[in-house]
Order: C-alpha cells, then structure tokens, then sequence
C-alpha cells in the first residue's frame, strides 16, 4: 500500500493554492485554466489524526502499561493516557 503524500500546488496564472493528495511524478493541470500546476510545498502532518498518519508497524510502539499500539512519536498513550517510557535509542 503507497500512501499519498499532500501538496501545496498553485495555479501560476492566477495564484490560486490548493492541497492535493499527489504523486510527484504526475502532471496535475488546474480545473478552469488548464495550466501545470507548481508544487509550493509539500504538506507536513501538523496536526496528525490516526487517518492522515501512515500506520505502518515502522511509526508505532506498544505502550509500556496497557500494551497496545500507540504512534511512537506520541508521548502520551492515546488508549490508556499514560506517559510512555522515552524512544531507546
Ligand atoms: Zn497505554
């Protein structure tokens, strides 16, 4: 499974931003005008939700006290709210 990395592409004509779930290699062209969209920036998961994040076994840990899955830059356990031991390193 490949997930989608966000961009911020922009309509070069009209300065028009939009965020798209894009692959780098694709030419993605602006619905009215036509033109090539430019990728600005790619988009960071500032604010992650457990659908937006990659869950892949690589981004998570099992928390020290319930034992479930949590994402490891977490410090915090979303299940069981307890504080997680450090990342070792
Ligand atoms: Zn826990």
């Amino acid at each position: 499974m490949r997930m989608h990395q966000k961009y911020r592409m922009r309509t070069p004509s009209t300065g028009r931003e939009i965020i798209i779930e894009a692959e780098p290699d694709r030419i993605y062209l602006d619905r009215d005008t036509g033109e090539e969209l430019e990728i600005v920036a790619e988009v960071l998961p500032l604010a992650p939700t457990p659908s937006e994040l990659p869950w892949m076994i690589d981004n998570l840990r099992f928390c020290d006290w319930c034992d479930q899955l949590a994402q490891k830059d977490l410090n915090d356990c979303p299940w069981c709210g307890r504080r997680m031991q450090p990342l070792q390193h």
